[in-house]
Formats: structure tokens, sequence, C-alpha cells
């Protein structure tokens, strides 16, 4: 996959929900930030679509507070699912393709600085699952670019941080690790990670999240205060029209921002030819979204009890993500762990930086040269499958990995068969924690066919998974004490056919399919 002979070099994308991020490592081997075609490091991660065109960042950004219906944000907290939530301009996209046009946009603009490239590193939240990665992943493929790893963000930012405090190139002792808790708190995601660093060992302990909580949801409790001050005004209701919303959101998204700094900011805004200064208060945001903030707190603490730690165990407390400059949420992280909370210097660029010094350690690896540092990781989700109770004949999971193990890792777990004579299995994937399957999601089947004839009911039956480091699985089933060992590949339900694949990734960056994947 990696060319030895050409220079490559080493890009690291952060594909976040409100904002994108471009970064590589230059020829001094530090990290940098490549700004977009406008000349900005951060790219908002939206997309308008415009007739045949699609116009991401920025331009994408003024012409949906205009046109919302037209213009689709935060696709991230969609990826997973089948289709965006909302029908663009009489289209239905999946959530990977609208995220392929900012990828696109992003390789397009770096490749103006760099030369024309395509290996990248792209960032997901720790808490992704098996099938938002592998969307992810396609998302890159669509884009023209050929995915060499994906990495957790949390693990980006504290490789960024151990970067910055010159820790990648002096290692860190063995013998006294440093522990480390990350909480990041995006535009629309939220995950916790425990983390010890180790020498050059980058190893994570414990992951939790909340795929569907961010800086969008702050945003919205803000746009209904701002509204309810409106109403009081002038007796009509901005949010009604999608317009009217739009416009409103974007005003709140800044005014967030800037109570962030302030106890109080004053919003001038106008709706239906009625214009009013809209006072908000930082104690009154703050009230509104005490609840959004709790959840963030009863996540950290439980993935503080899944690392088997104490805060007492914890070194440092790293806050990543745009949303965590609330200080609503620094106060909160001080009371819980007795520590004051560290920022990353560049909080909006860390997560794209630690994926360019990832990127960089693949290409020198694939190259044989020695690298500065190892990471290990665990899986944030259980994986099992679907069986039967022998007891009540109910559908039950049975987990093969349990959540938060050690990465990478192969588990074997033994099922049987149900009947004599049985000459195929079907085996069914899922993850999630329950041990009901409709209340898990679903990642793929097998089937083994072509069973011995005459094997009696209960035979064994073997099913191993081997989870990589990065997350991405591969499965085999194996019929024990029979002449054949029977093994099946392991197809996956969800995501998009390579056909469709093949045919956006022409369609929007104009490159033909490769064998790649
Ligand atoms: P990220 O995905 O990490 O870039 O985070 C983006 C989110 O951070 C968005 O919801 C922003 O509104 C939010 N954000 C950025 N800066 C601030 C700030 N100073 N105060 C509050 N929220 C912020």
């Amino acid at each position: 996959m990696i060319d030895h002979e050409r220079a490559i070099p080493a890009v690291g994308i952060d594909l976040g929900t409100t904002f994108s991020v471009i970064a590589w490592i230059d020829a001094q081997g530090r990290p940098e930030t490549i700004p977009n075609a406008e000349g900005e490091r951060l790219t908002p991660s939206v997309v308008f679509f415009d007739g045949e065109e699609a116009v991401v960042g920025r331009e994408a950004v003024k012409a949906f507070s205009l046109d919302p219906d037209q213009a689709a944000e935060c696709s991230k907290r969609d990826v997973g699912y089948p289709i965006y939530h909302k029908v663009l301009q009489g289209k239905r996209y999946p959530p990977e393709v609208i995220e392929a046009f900012i990828l696109n946009k992003l390789r397009r603009d770096a490749a103006g600085q760099l030369g024309d490239f395509s290996h990248v590193v792209i960032t997901v939240p720790a808490y992704f699952d098996e099938v938002r990665r592998k969307a992810t992943q396609d998302a890159g493929y669509m884009a023209g670019l050929e995915v060499i790893d994906i990495i957790n963000e949390p693990v980006a930012a504290a490789l960024a941080s151990a970067y910055e405090s010159g820790y990648l190139d002096r290692p860190g002792p063995r013998d006294r690790p440093q522990r480390l808790l990350v909480y990041d708190l995006g535009g629309g995601t939220f995950d916790v990670t425990v983390m010890e660093i180790r020498g050059r060992e980058y190893i994570t302990l414990a992951i939790d999240g909340d795929v569907r909580l961010g800086g969008w949801d702050w945003d919205q409790r803000l746009v209904d205060l701002a509204a309810e001050a409106f109403i009081r005004r002038h007796g009509i209701d901005p949010r009604e029209d999608p317009r009217g919303w739009g416009k409103l959101w974007r005003e709140c998204e800044e005014a967030k921002r800037s109570l962030s700094a302030r106890q109080r900011v004053l919003v001038p805004f106008e709706y239906q030819g009625k214009s009013a200064e809209i006072e908000l208060l930082r104690s009154a945001f703050e009230e509104a979204t005490k609840d959004l903030v709790d959840r963030t707190r009863f996540t950290t603490v439980q993935a503080l009890k899944a690392a088997g730690l104490h805060w007492q165990e914890i070194d440092r407390v790293l806050l990543v993500g745009g949303s965590s400059r609330m200080p609503m949420v620094r106060t909160m992280l001080r009371e819980l762990s007795g520590k004051e909370p560290e920022s990353v210097v560049a909080a909006d660029e860390a997560v794209a930086w630690g994926a360019a010094l990832h990127a960089k350690r693949r290409i020198d690896k694939a190259r044989g040269n020695p690298t500065a540092f190892r990471i290990r990781n665990v899986n944030s989700h259980s994986l099992g499958v679907v069986g039967r109770d022998p007891l009540t004949n109910r559908r039950r999971v049975g987990a093969v990995i349990p959540r938060n193990t050690r990465l990478p890792v192969s588990a074997k777990r033994r099922f049987r068969t149900s009947q004599a004579g049985q000459r195929s299995i079907l085996v069914e994937i899922v993850e999630g924690e329950s041990t009901f399957p409709e209340d898990c999601s679903a990642i793929g089947r097998l089937t083994v066919a072509d069973l011995p004839p005459n094997l009696p009911a209960k035979s064994p039956v073997d099913v191993v998974f081997h989870y990589e480091a990065n997350g991405r699985l591969r499965v085999k089933v194996a019929v024990p004490d029979t002449s054949a060992e029977v093994s099946g590949e392991f197809s996956r339900e969800t995501g998009l056919p390579k056909e469709h694949l093949d045919g956006w990734r022409e369609y929007i960056s104009g490159k033909a399919a490769t064998d790649y994947r």
C-alpha cells in the first residue's frame, strides 16, 4: 500500500461534527495545520447543495442560515444510520457521502499546497462503534483518499499534547507511568478516555461516551432562551420558520462562545420586521444546560471506574474539543477530580496534529524506519454473537469480547448446534452492552455451509473474533473435532455496497475506483 520509493506526506484529518482540520508533518518533523483555499485553519463541516454543485465550508454556513433546507450540517451525528436526517433538494444522502464532500474539499485544498497525495489518517470519537468506523473509512475512500488508519480523537489529542511538551522524542520513565483522563467535548460528540503513558507506549485503559451529545445541544438551549426572550417582547417565535431558526442559531452559537469569556452578551436580532436586543446571561445559560454537564460528569465517573482507578491515581486531566472551553465544564471537572484541568495549546487543531503524527509513524513503520511511539487501544463496545438460550429457547447475545478489552485481541467462544444433522450455521454478530439482540446494533453475519453430515445436536462451534487496534473486526467460525475445519467469511450488513462507493468516489473526487480497501 505504501510506496517505498516516493516521499509521501504524512497527513492527518480531524473530521469534526462542526469543524474539520487537516494537518501534515513538515520537513522539520513538526505537525502543521494546512489552511483551506479561503485561508482558514478550521473548515466548517457544512455542505450546501446548489443544483449539481456541493459547496463546503464558510460559504456553505452563510448559505445555510438563509436556506437551511439545502444544507447538511452535523452529518457526523448521523453516521451509522443509512440516510441523513434531512432530504436535500429532493435527494436522500447517506451521511458518509456528505462527509466525503467535506473530506474532498480538505484533500483538494491541501493538494494545492502539498501536491497530490492520498494517504491519510482520519480520527473518530473513541466511542464510535464498528459501523461508524467503517462508514468513516468509506467517506475517505469516496473522497479519493486512502485511509491508512483510523485513530481515536483523544489518543490523537494526547499525542499532540505529548509532542508539545517534548515527550514524544524524550519518552517518560517506564516505571512511573503517567495517567491521563482526556475529556473531549466537541460540536456533536462527547467522550472520555483514560490513558496511561508508559515510556513510548500510549495505552488506553477505558473509554466511555455519548455519540449524540456536544456543543450543538448547548446551542439549542441558548436558541430556546433567546427565542423565549423574543416571544416575551414581540409575541412571535422565530423558531417556527427554518430561516428564523437558522439565523437565530448562528447568532446564538457566536453568543455561546462570548459567554465563555463574559458574563453577559447582547444579541441584536431581527425577525419579521421586529427587532430586539436579546440579553443572554452566563448564569441563565449554565442553569439551562446543567443536565447536559451532569451527563458528561456521570460518563466521566463511569470511565474512571472502568479503568479501575481513583482520582488520586490520575496525573493530568486534559481538555479537548471546542466545547470544553465553556467555564462550566472546567468547574465541574475541577470539583470532581480535585485537579486543575489542562487544555492542549492549539485546542482546535490538536486532534488533526495527532493524526498527522500517527500517519508519520505508520509511514515510517511501513518503510522499516524506527518509530517514536506505540499506541495500545481498547474496544469501546462489547462484541458478541446471537445464540439461543438452551433453557428458554429465546434469542440472547453471548459476548465474545467485552468492552474495554485491550486490542488487538483474539477471543474465542464456544457455541453449540441446536439440531442433529444440521448442515449450516448462521452466525449473527452484534455490538452493544445488552443481552437482548434487538437492543444491540447488527454488525454482520457469517454463514458456515457444508457442515459434515450426521453431526449430532449440541456439537461445538467455535467463533473466533480478531479485533484490531484500529477497531476493525475479522471473524472466523470453526467446527472442532470434524475432519474438515469449516470457516466462513464475514460480510457486513451495514454500509454502502462497493459499486456505490466506487460511483460516489468518481462523482465526488473525480478519481477512479482502486483495489485498495
Ligand atoms: P470541535 O468539534 O472540537 O471543533 O468543537 C466545536 C464546538 O465547540 C462547537 O459546538 C463550538 O460552538 C464549540 N466552541 C468553540 N469555541 C467555543 C468557546 N469559546 N466556548 C464555547 N463553545 C465553543
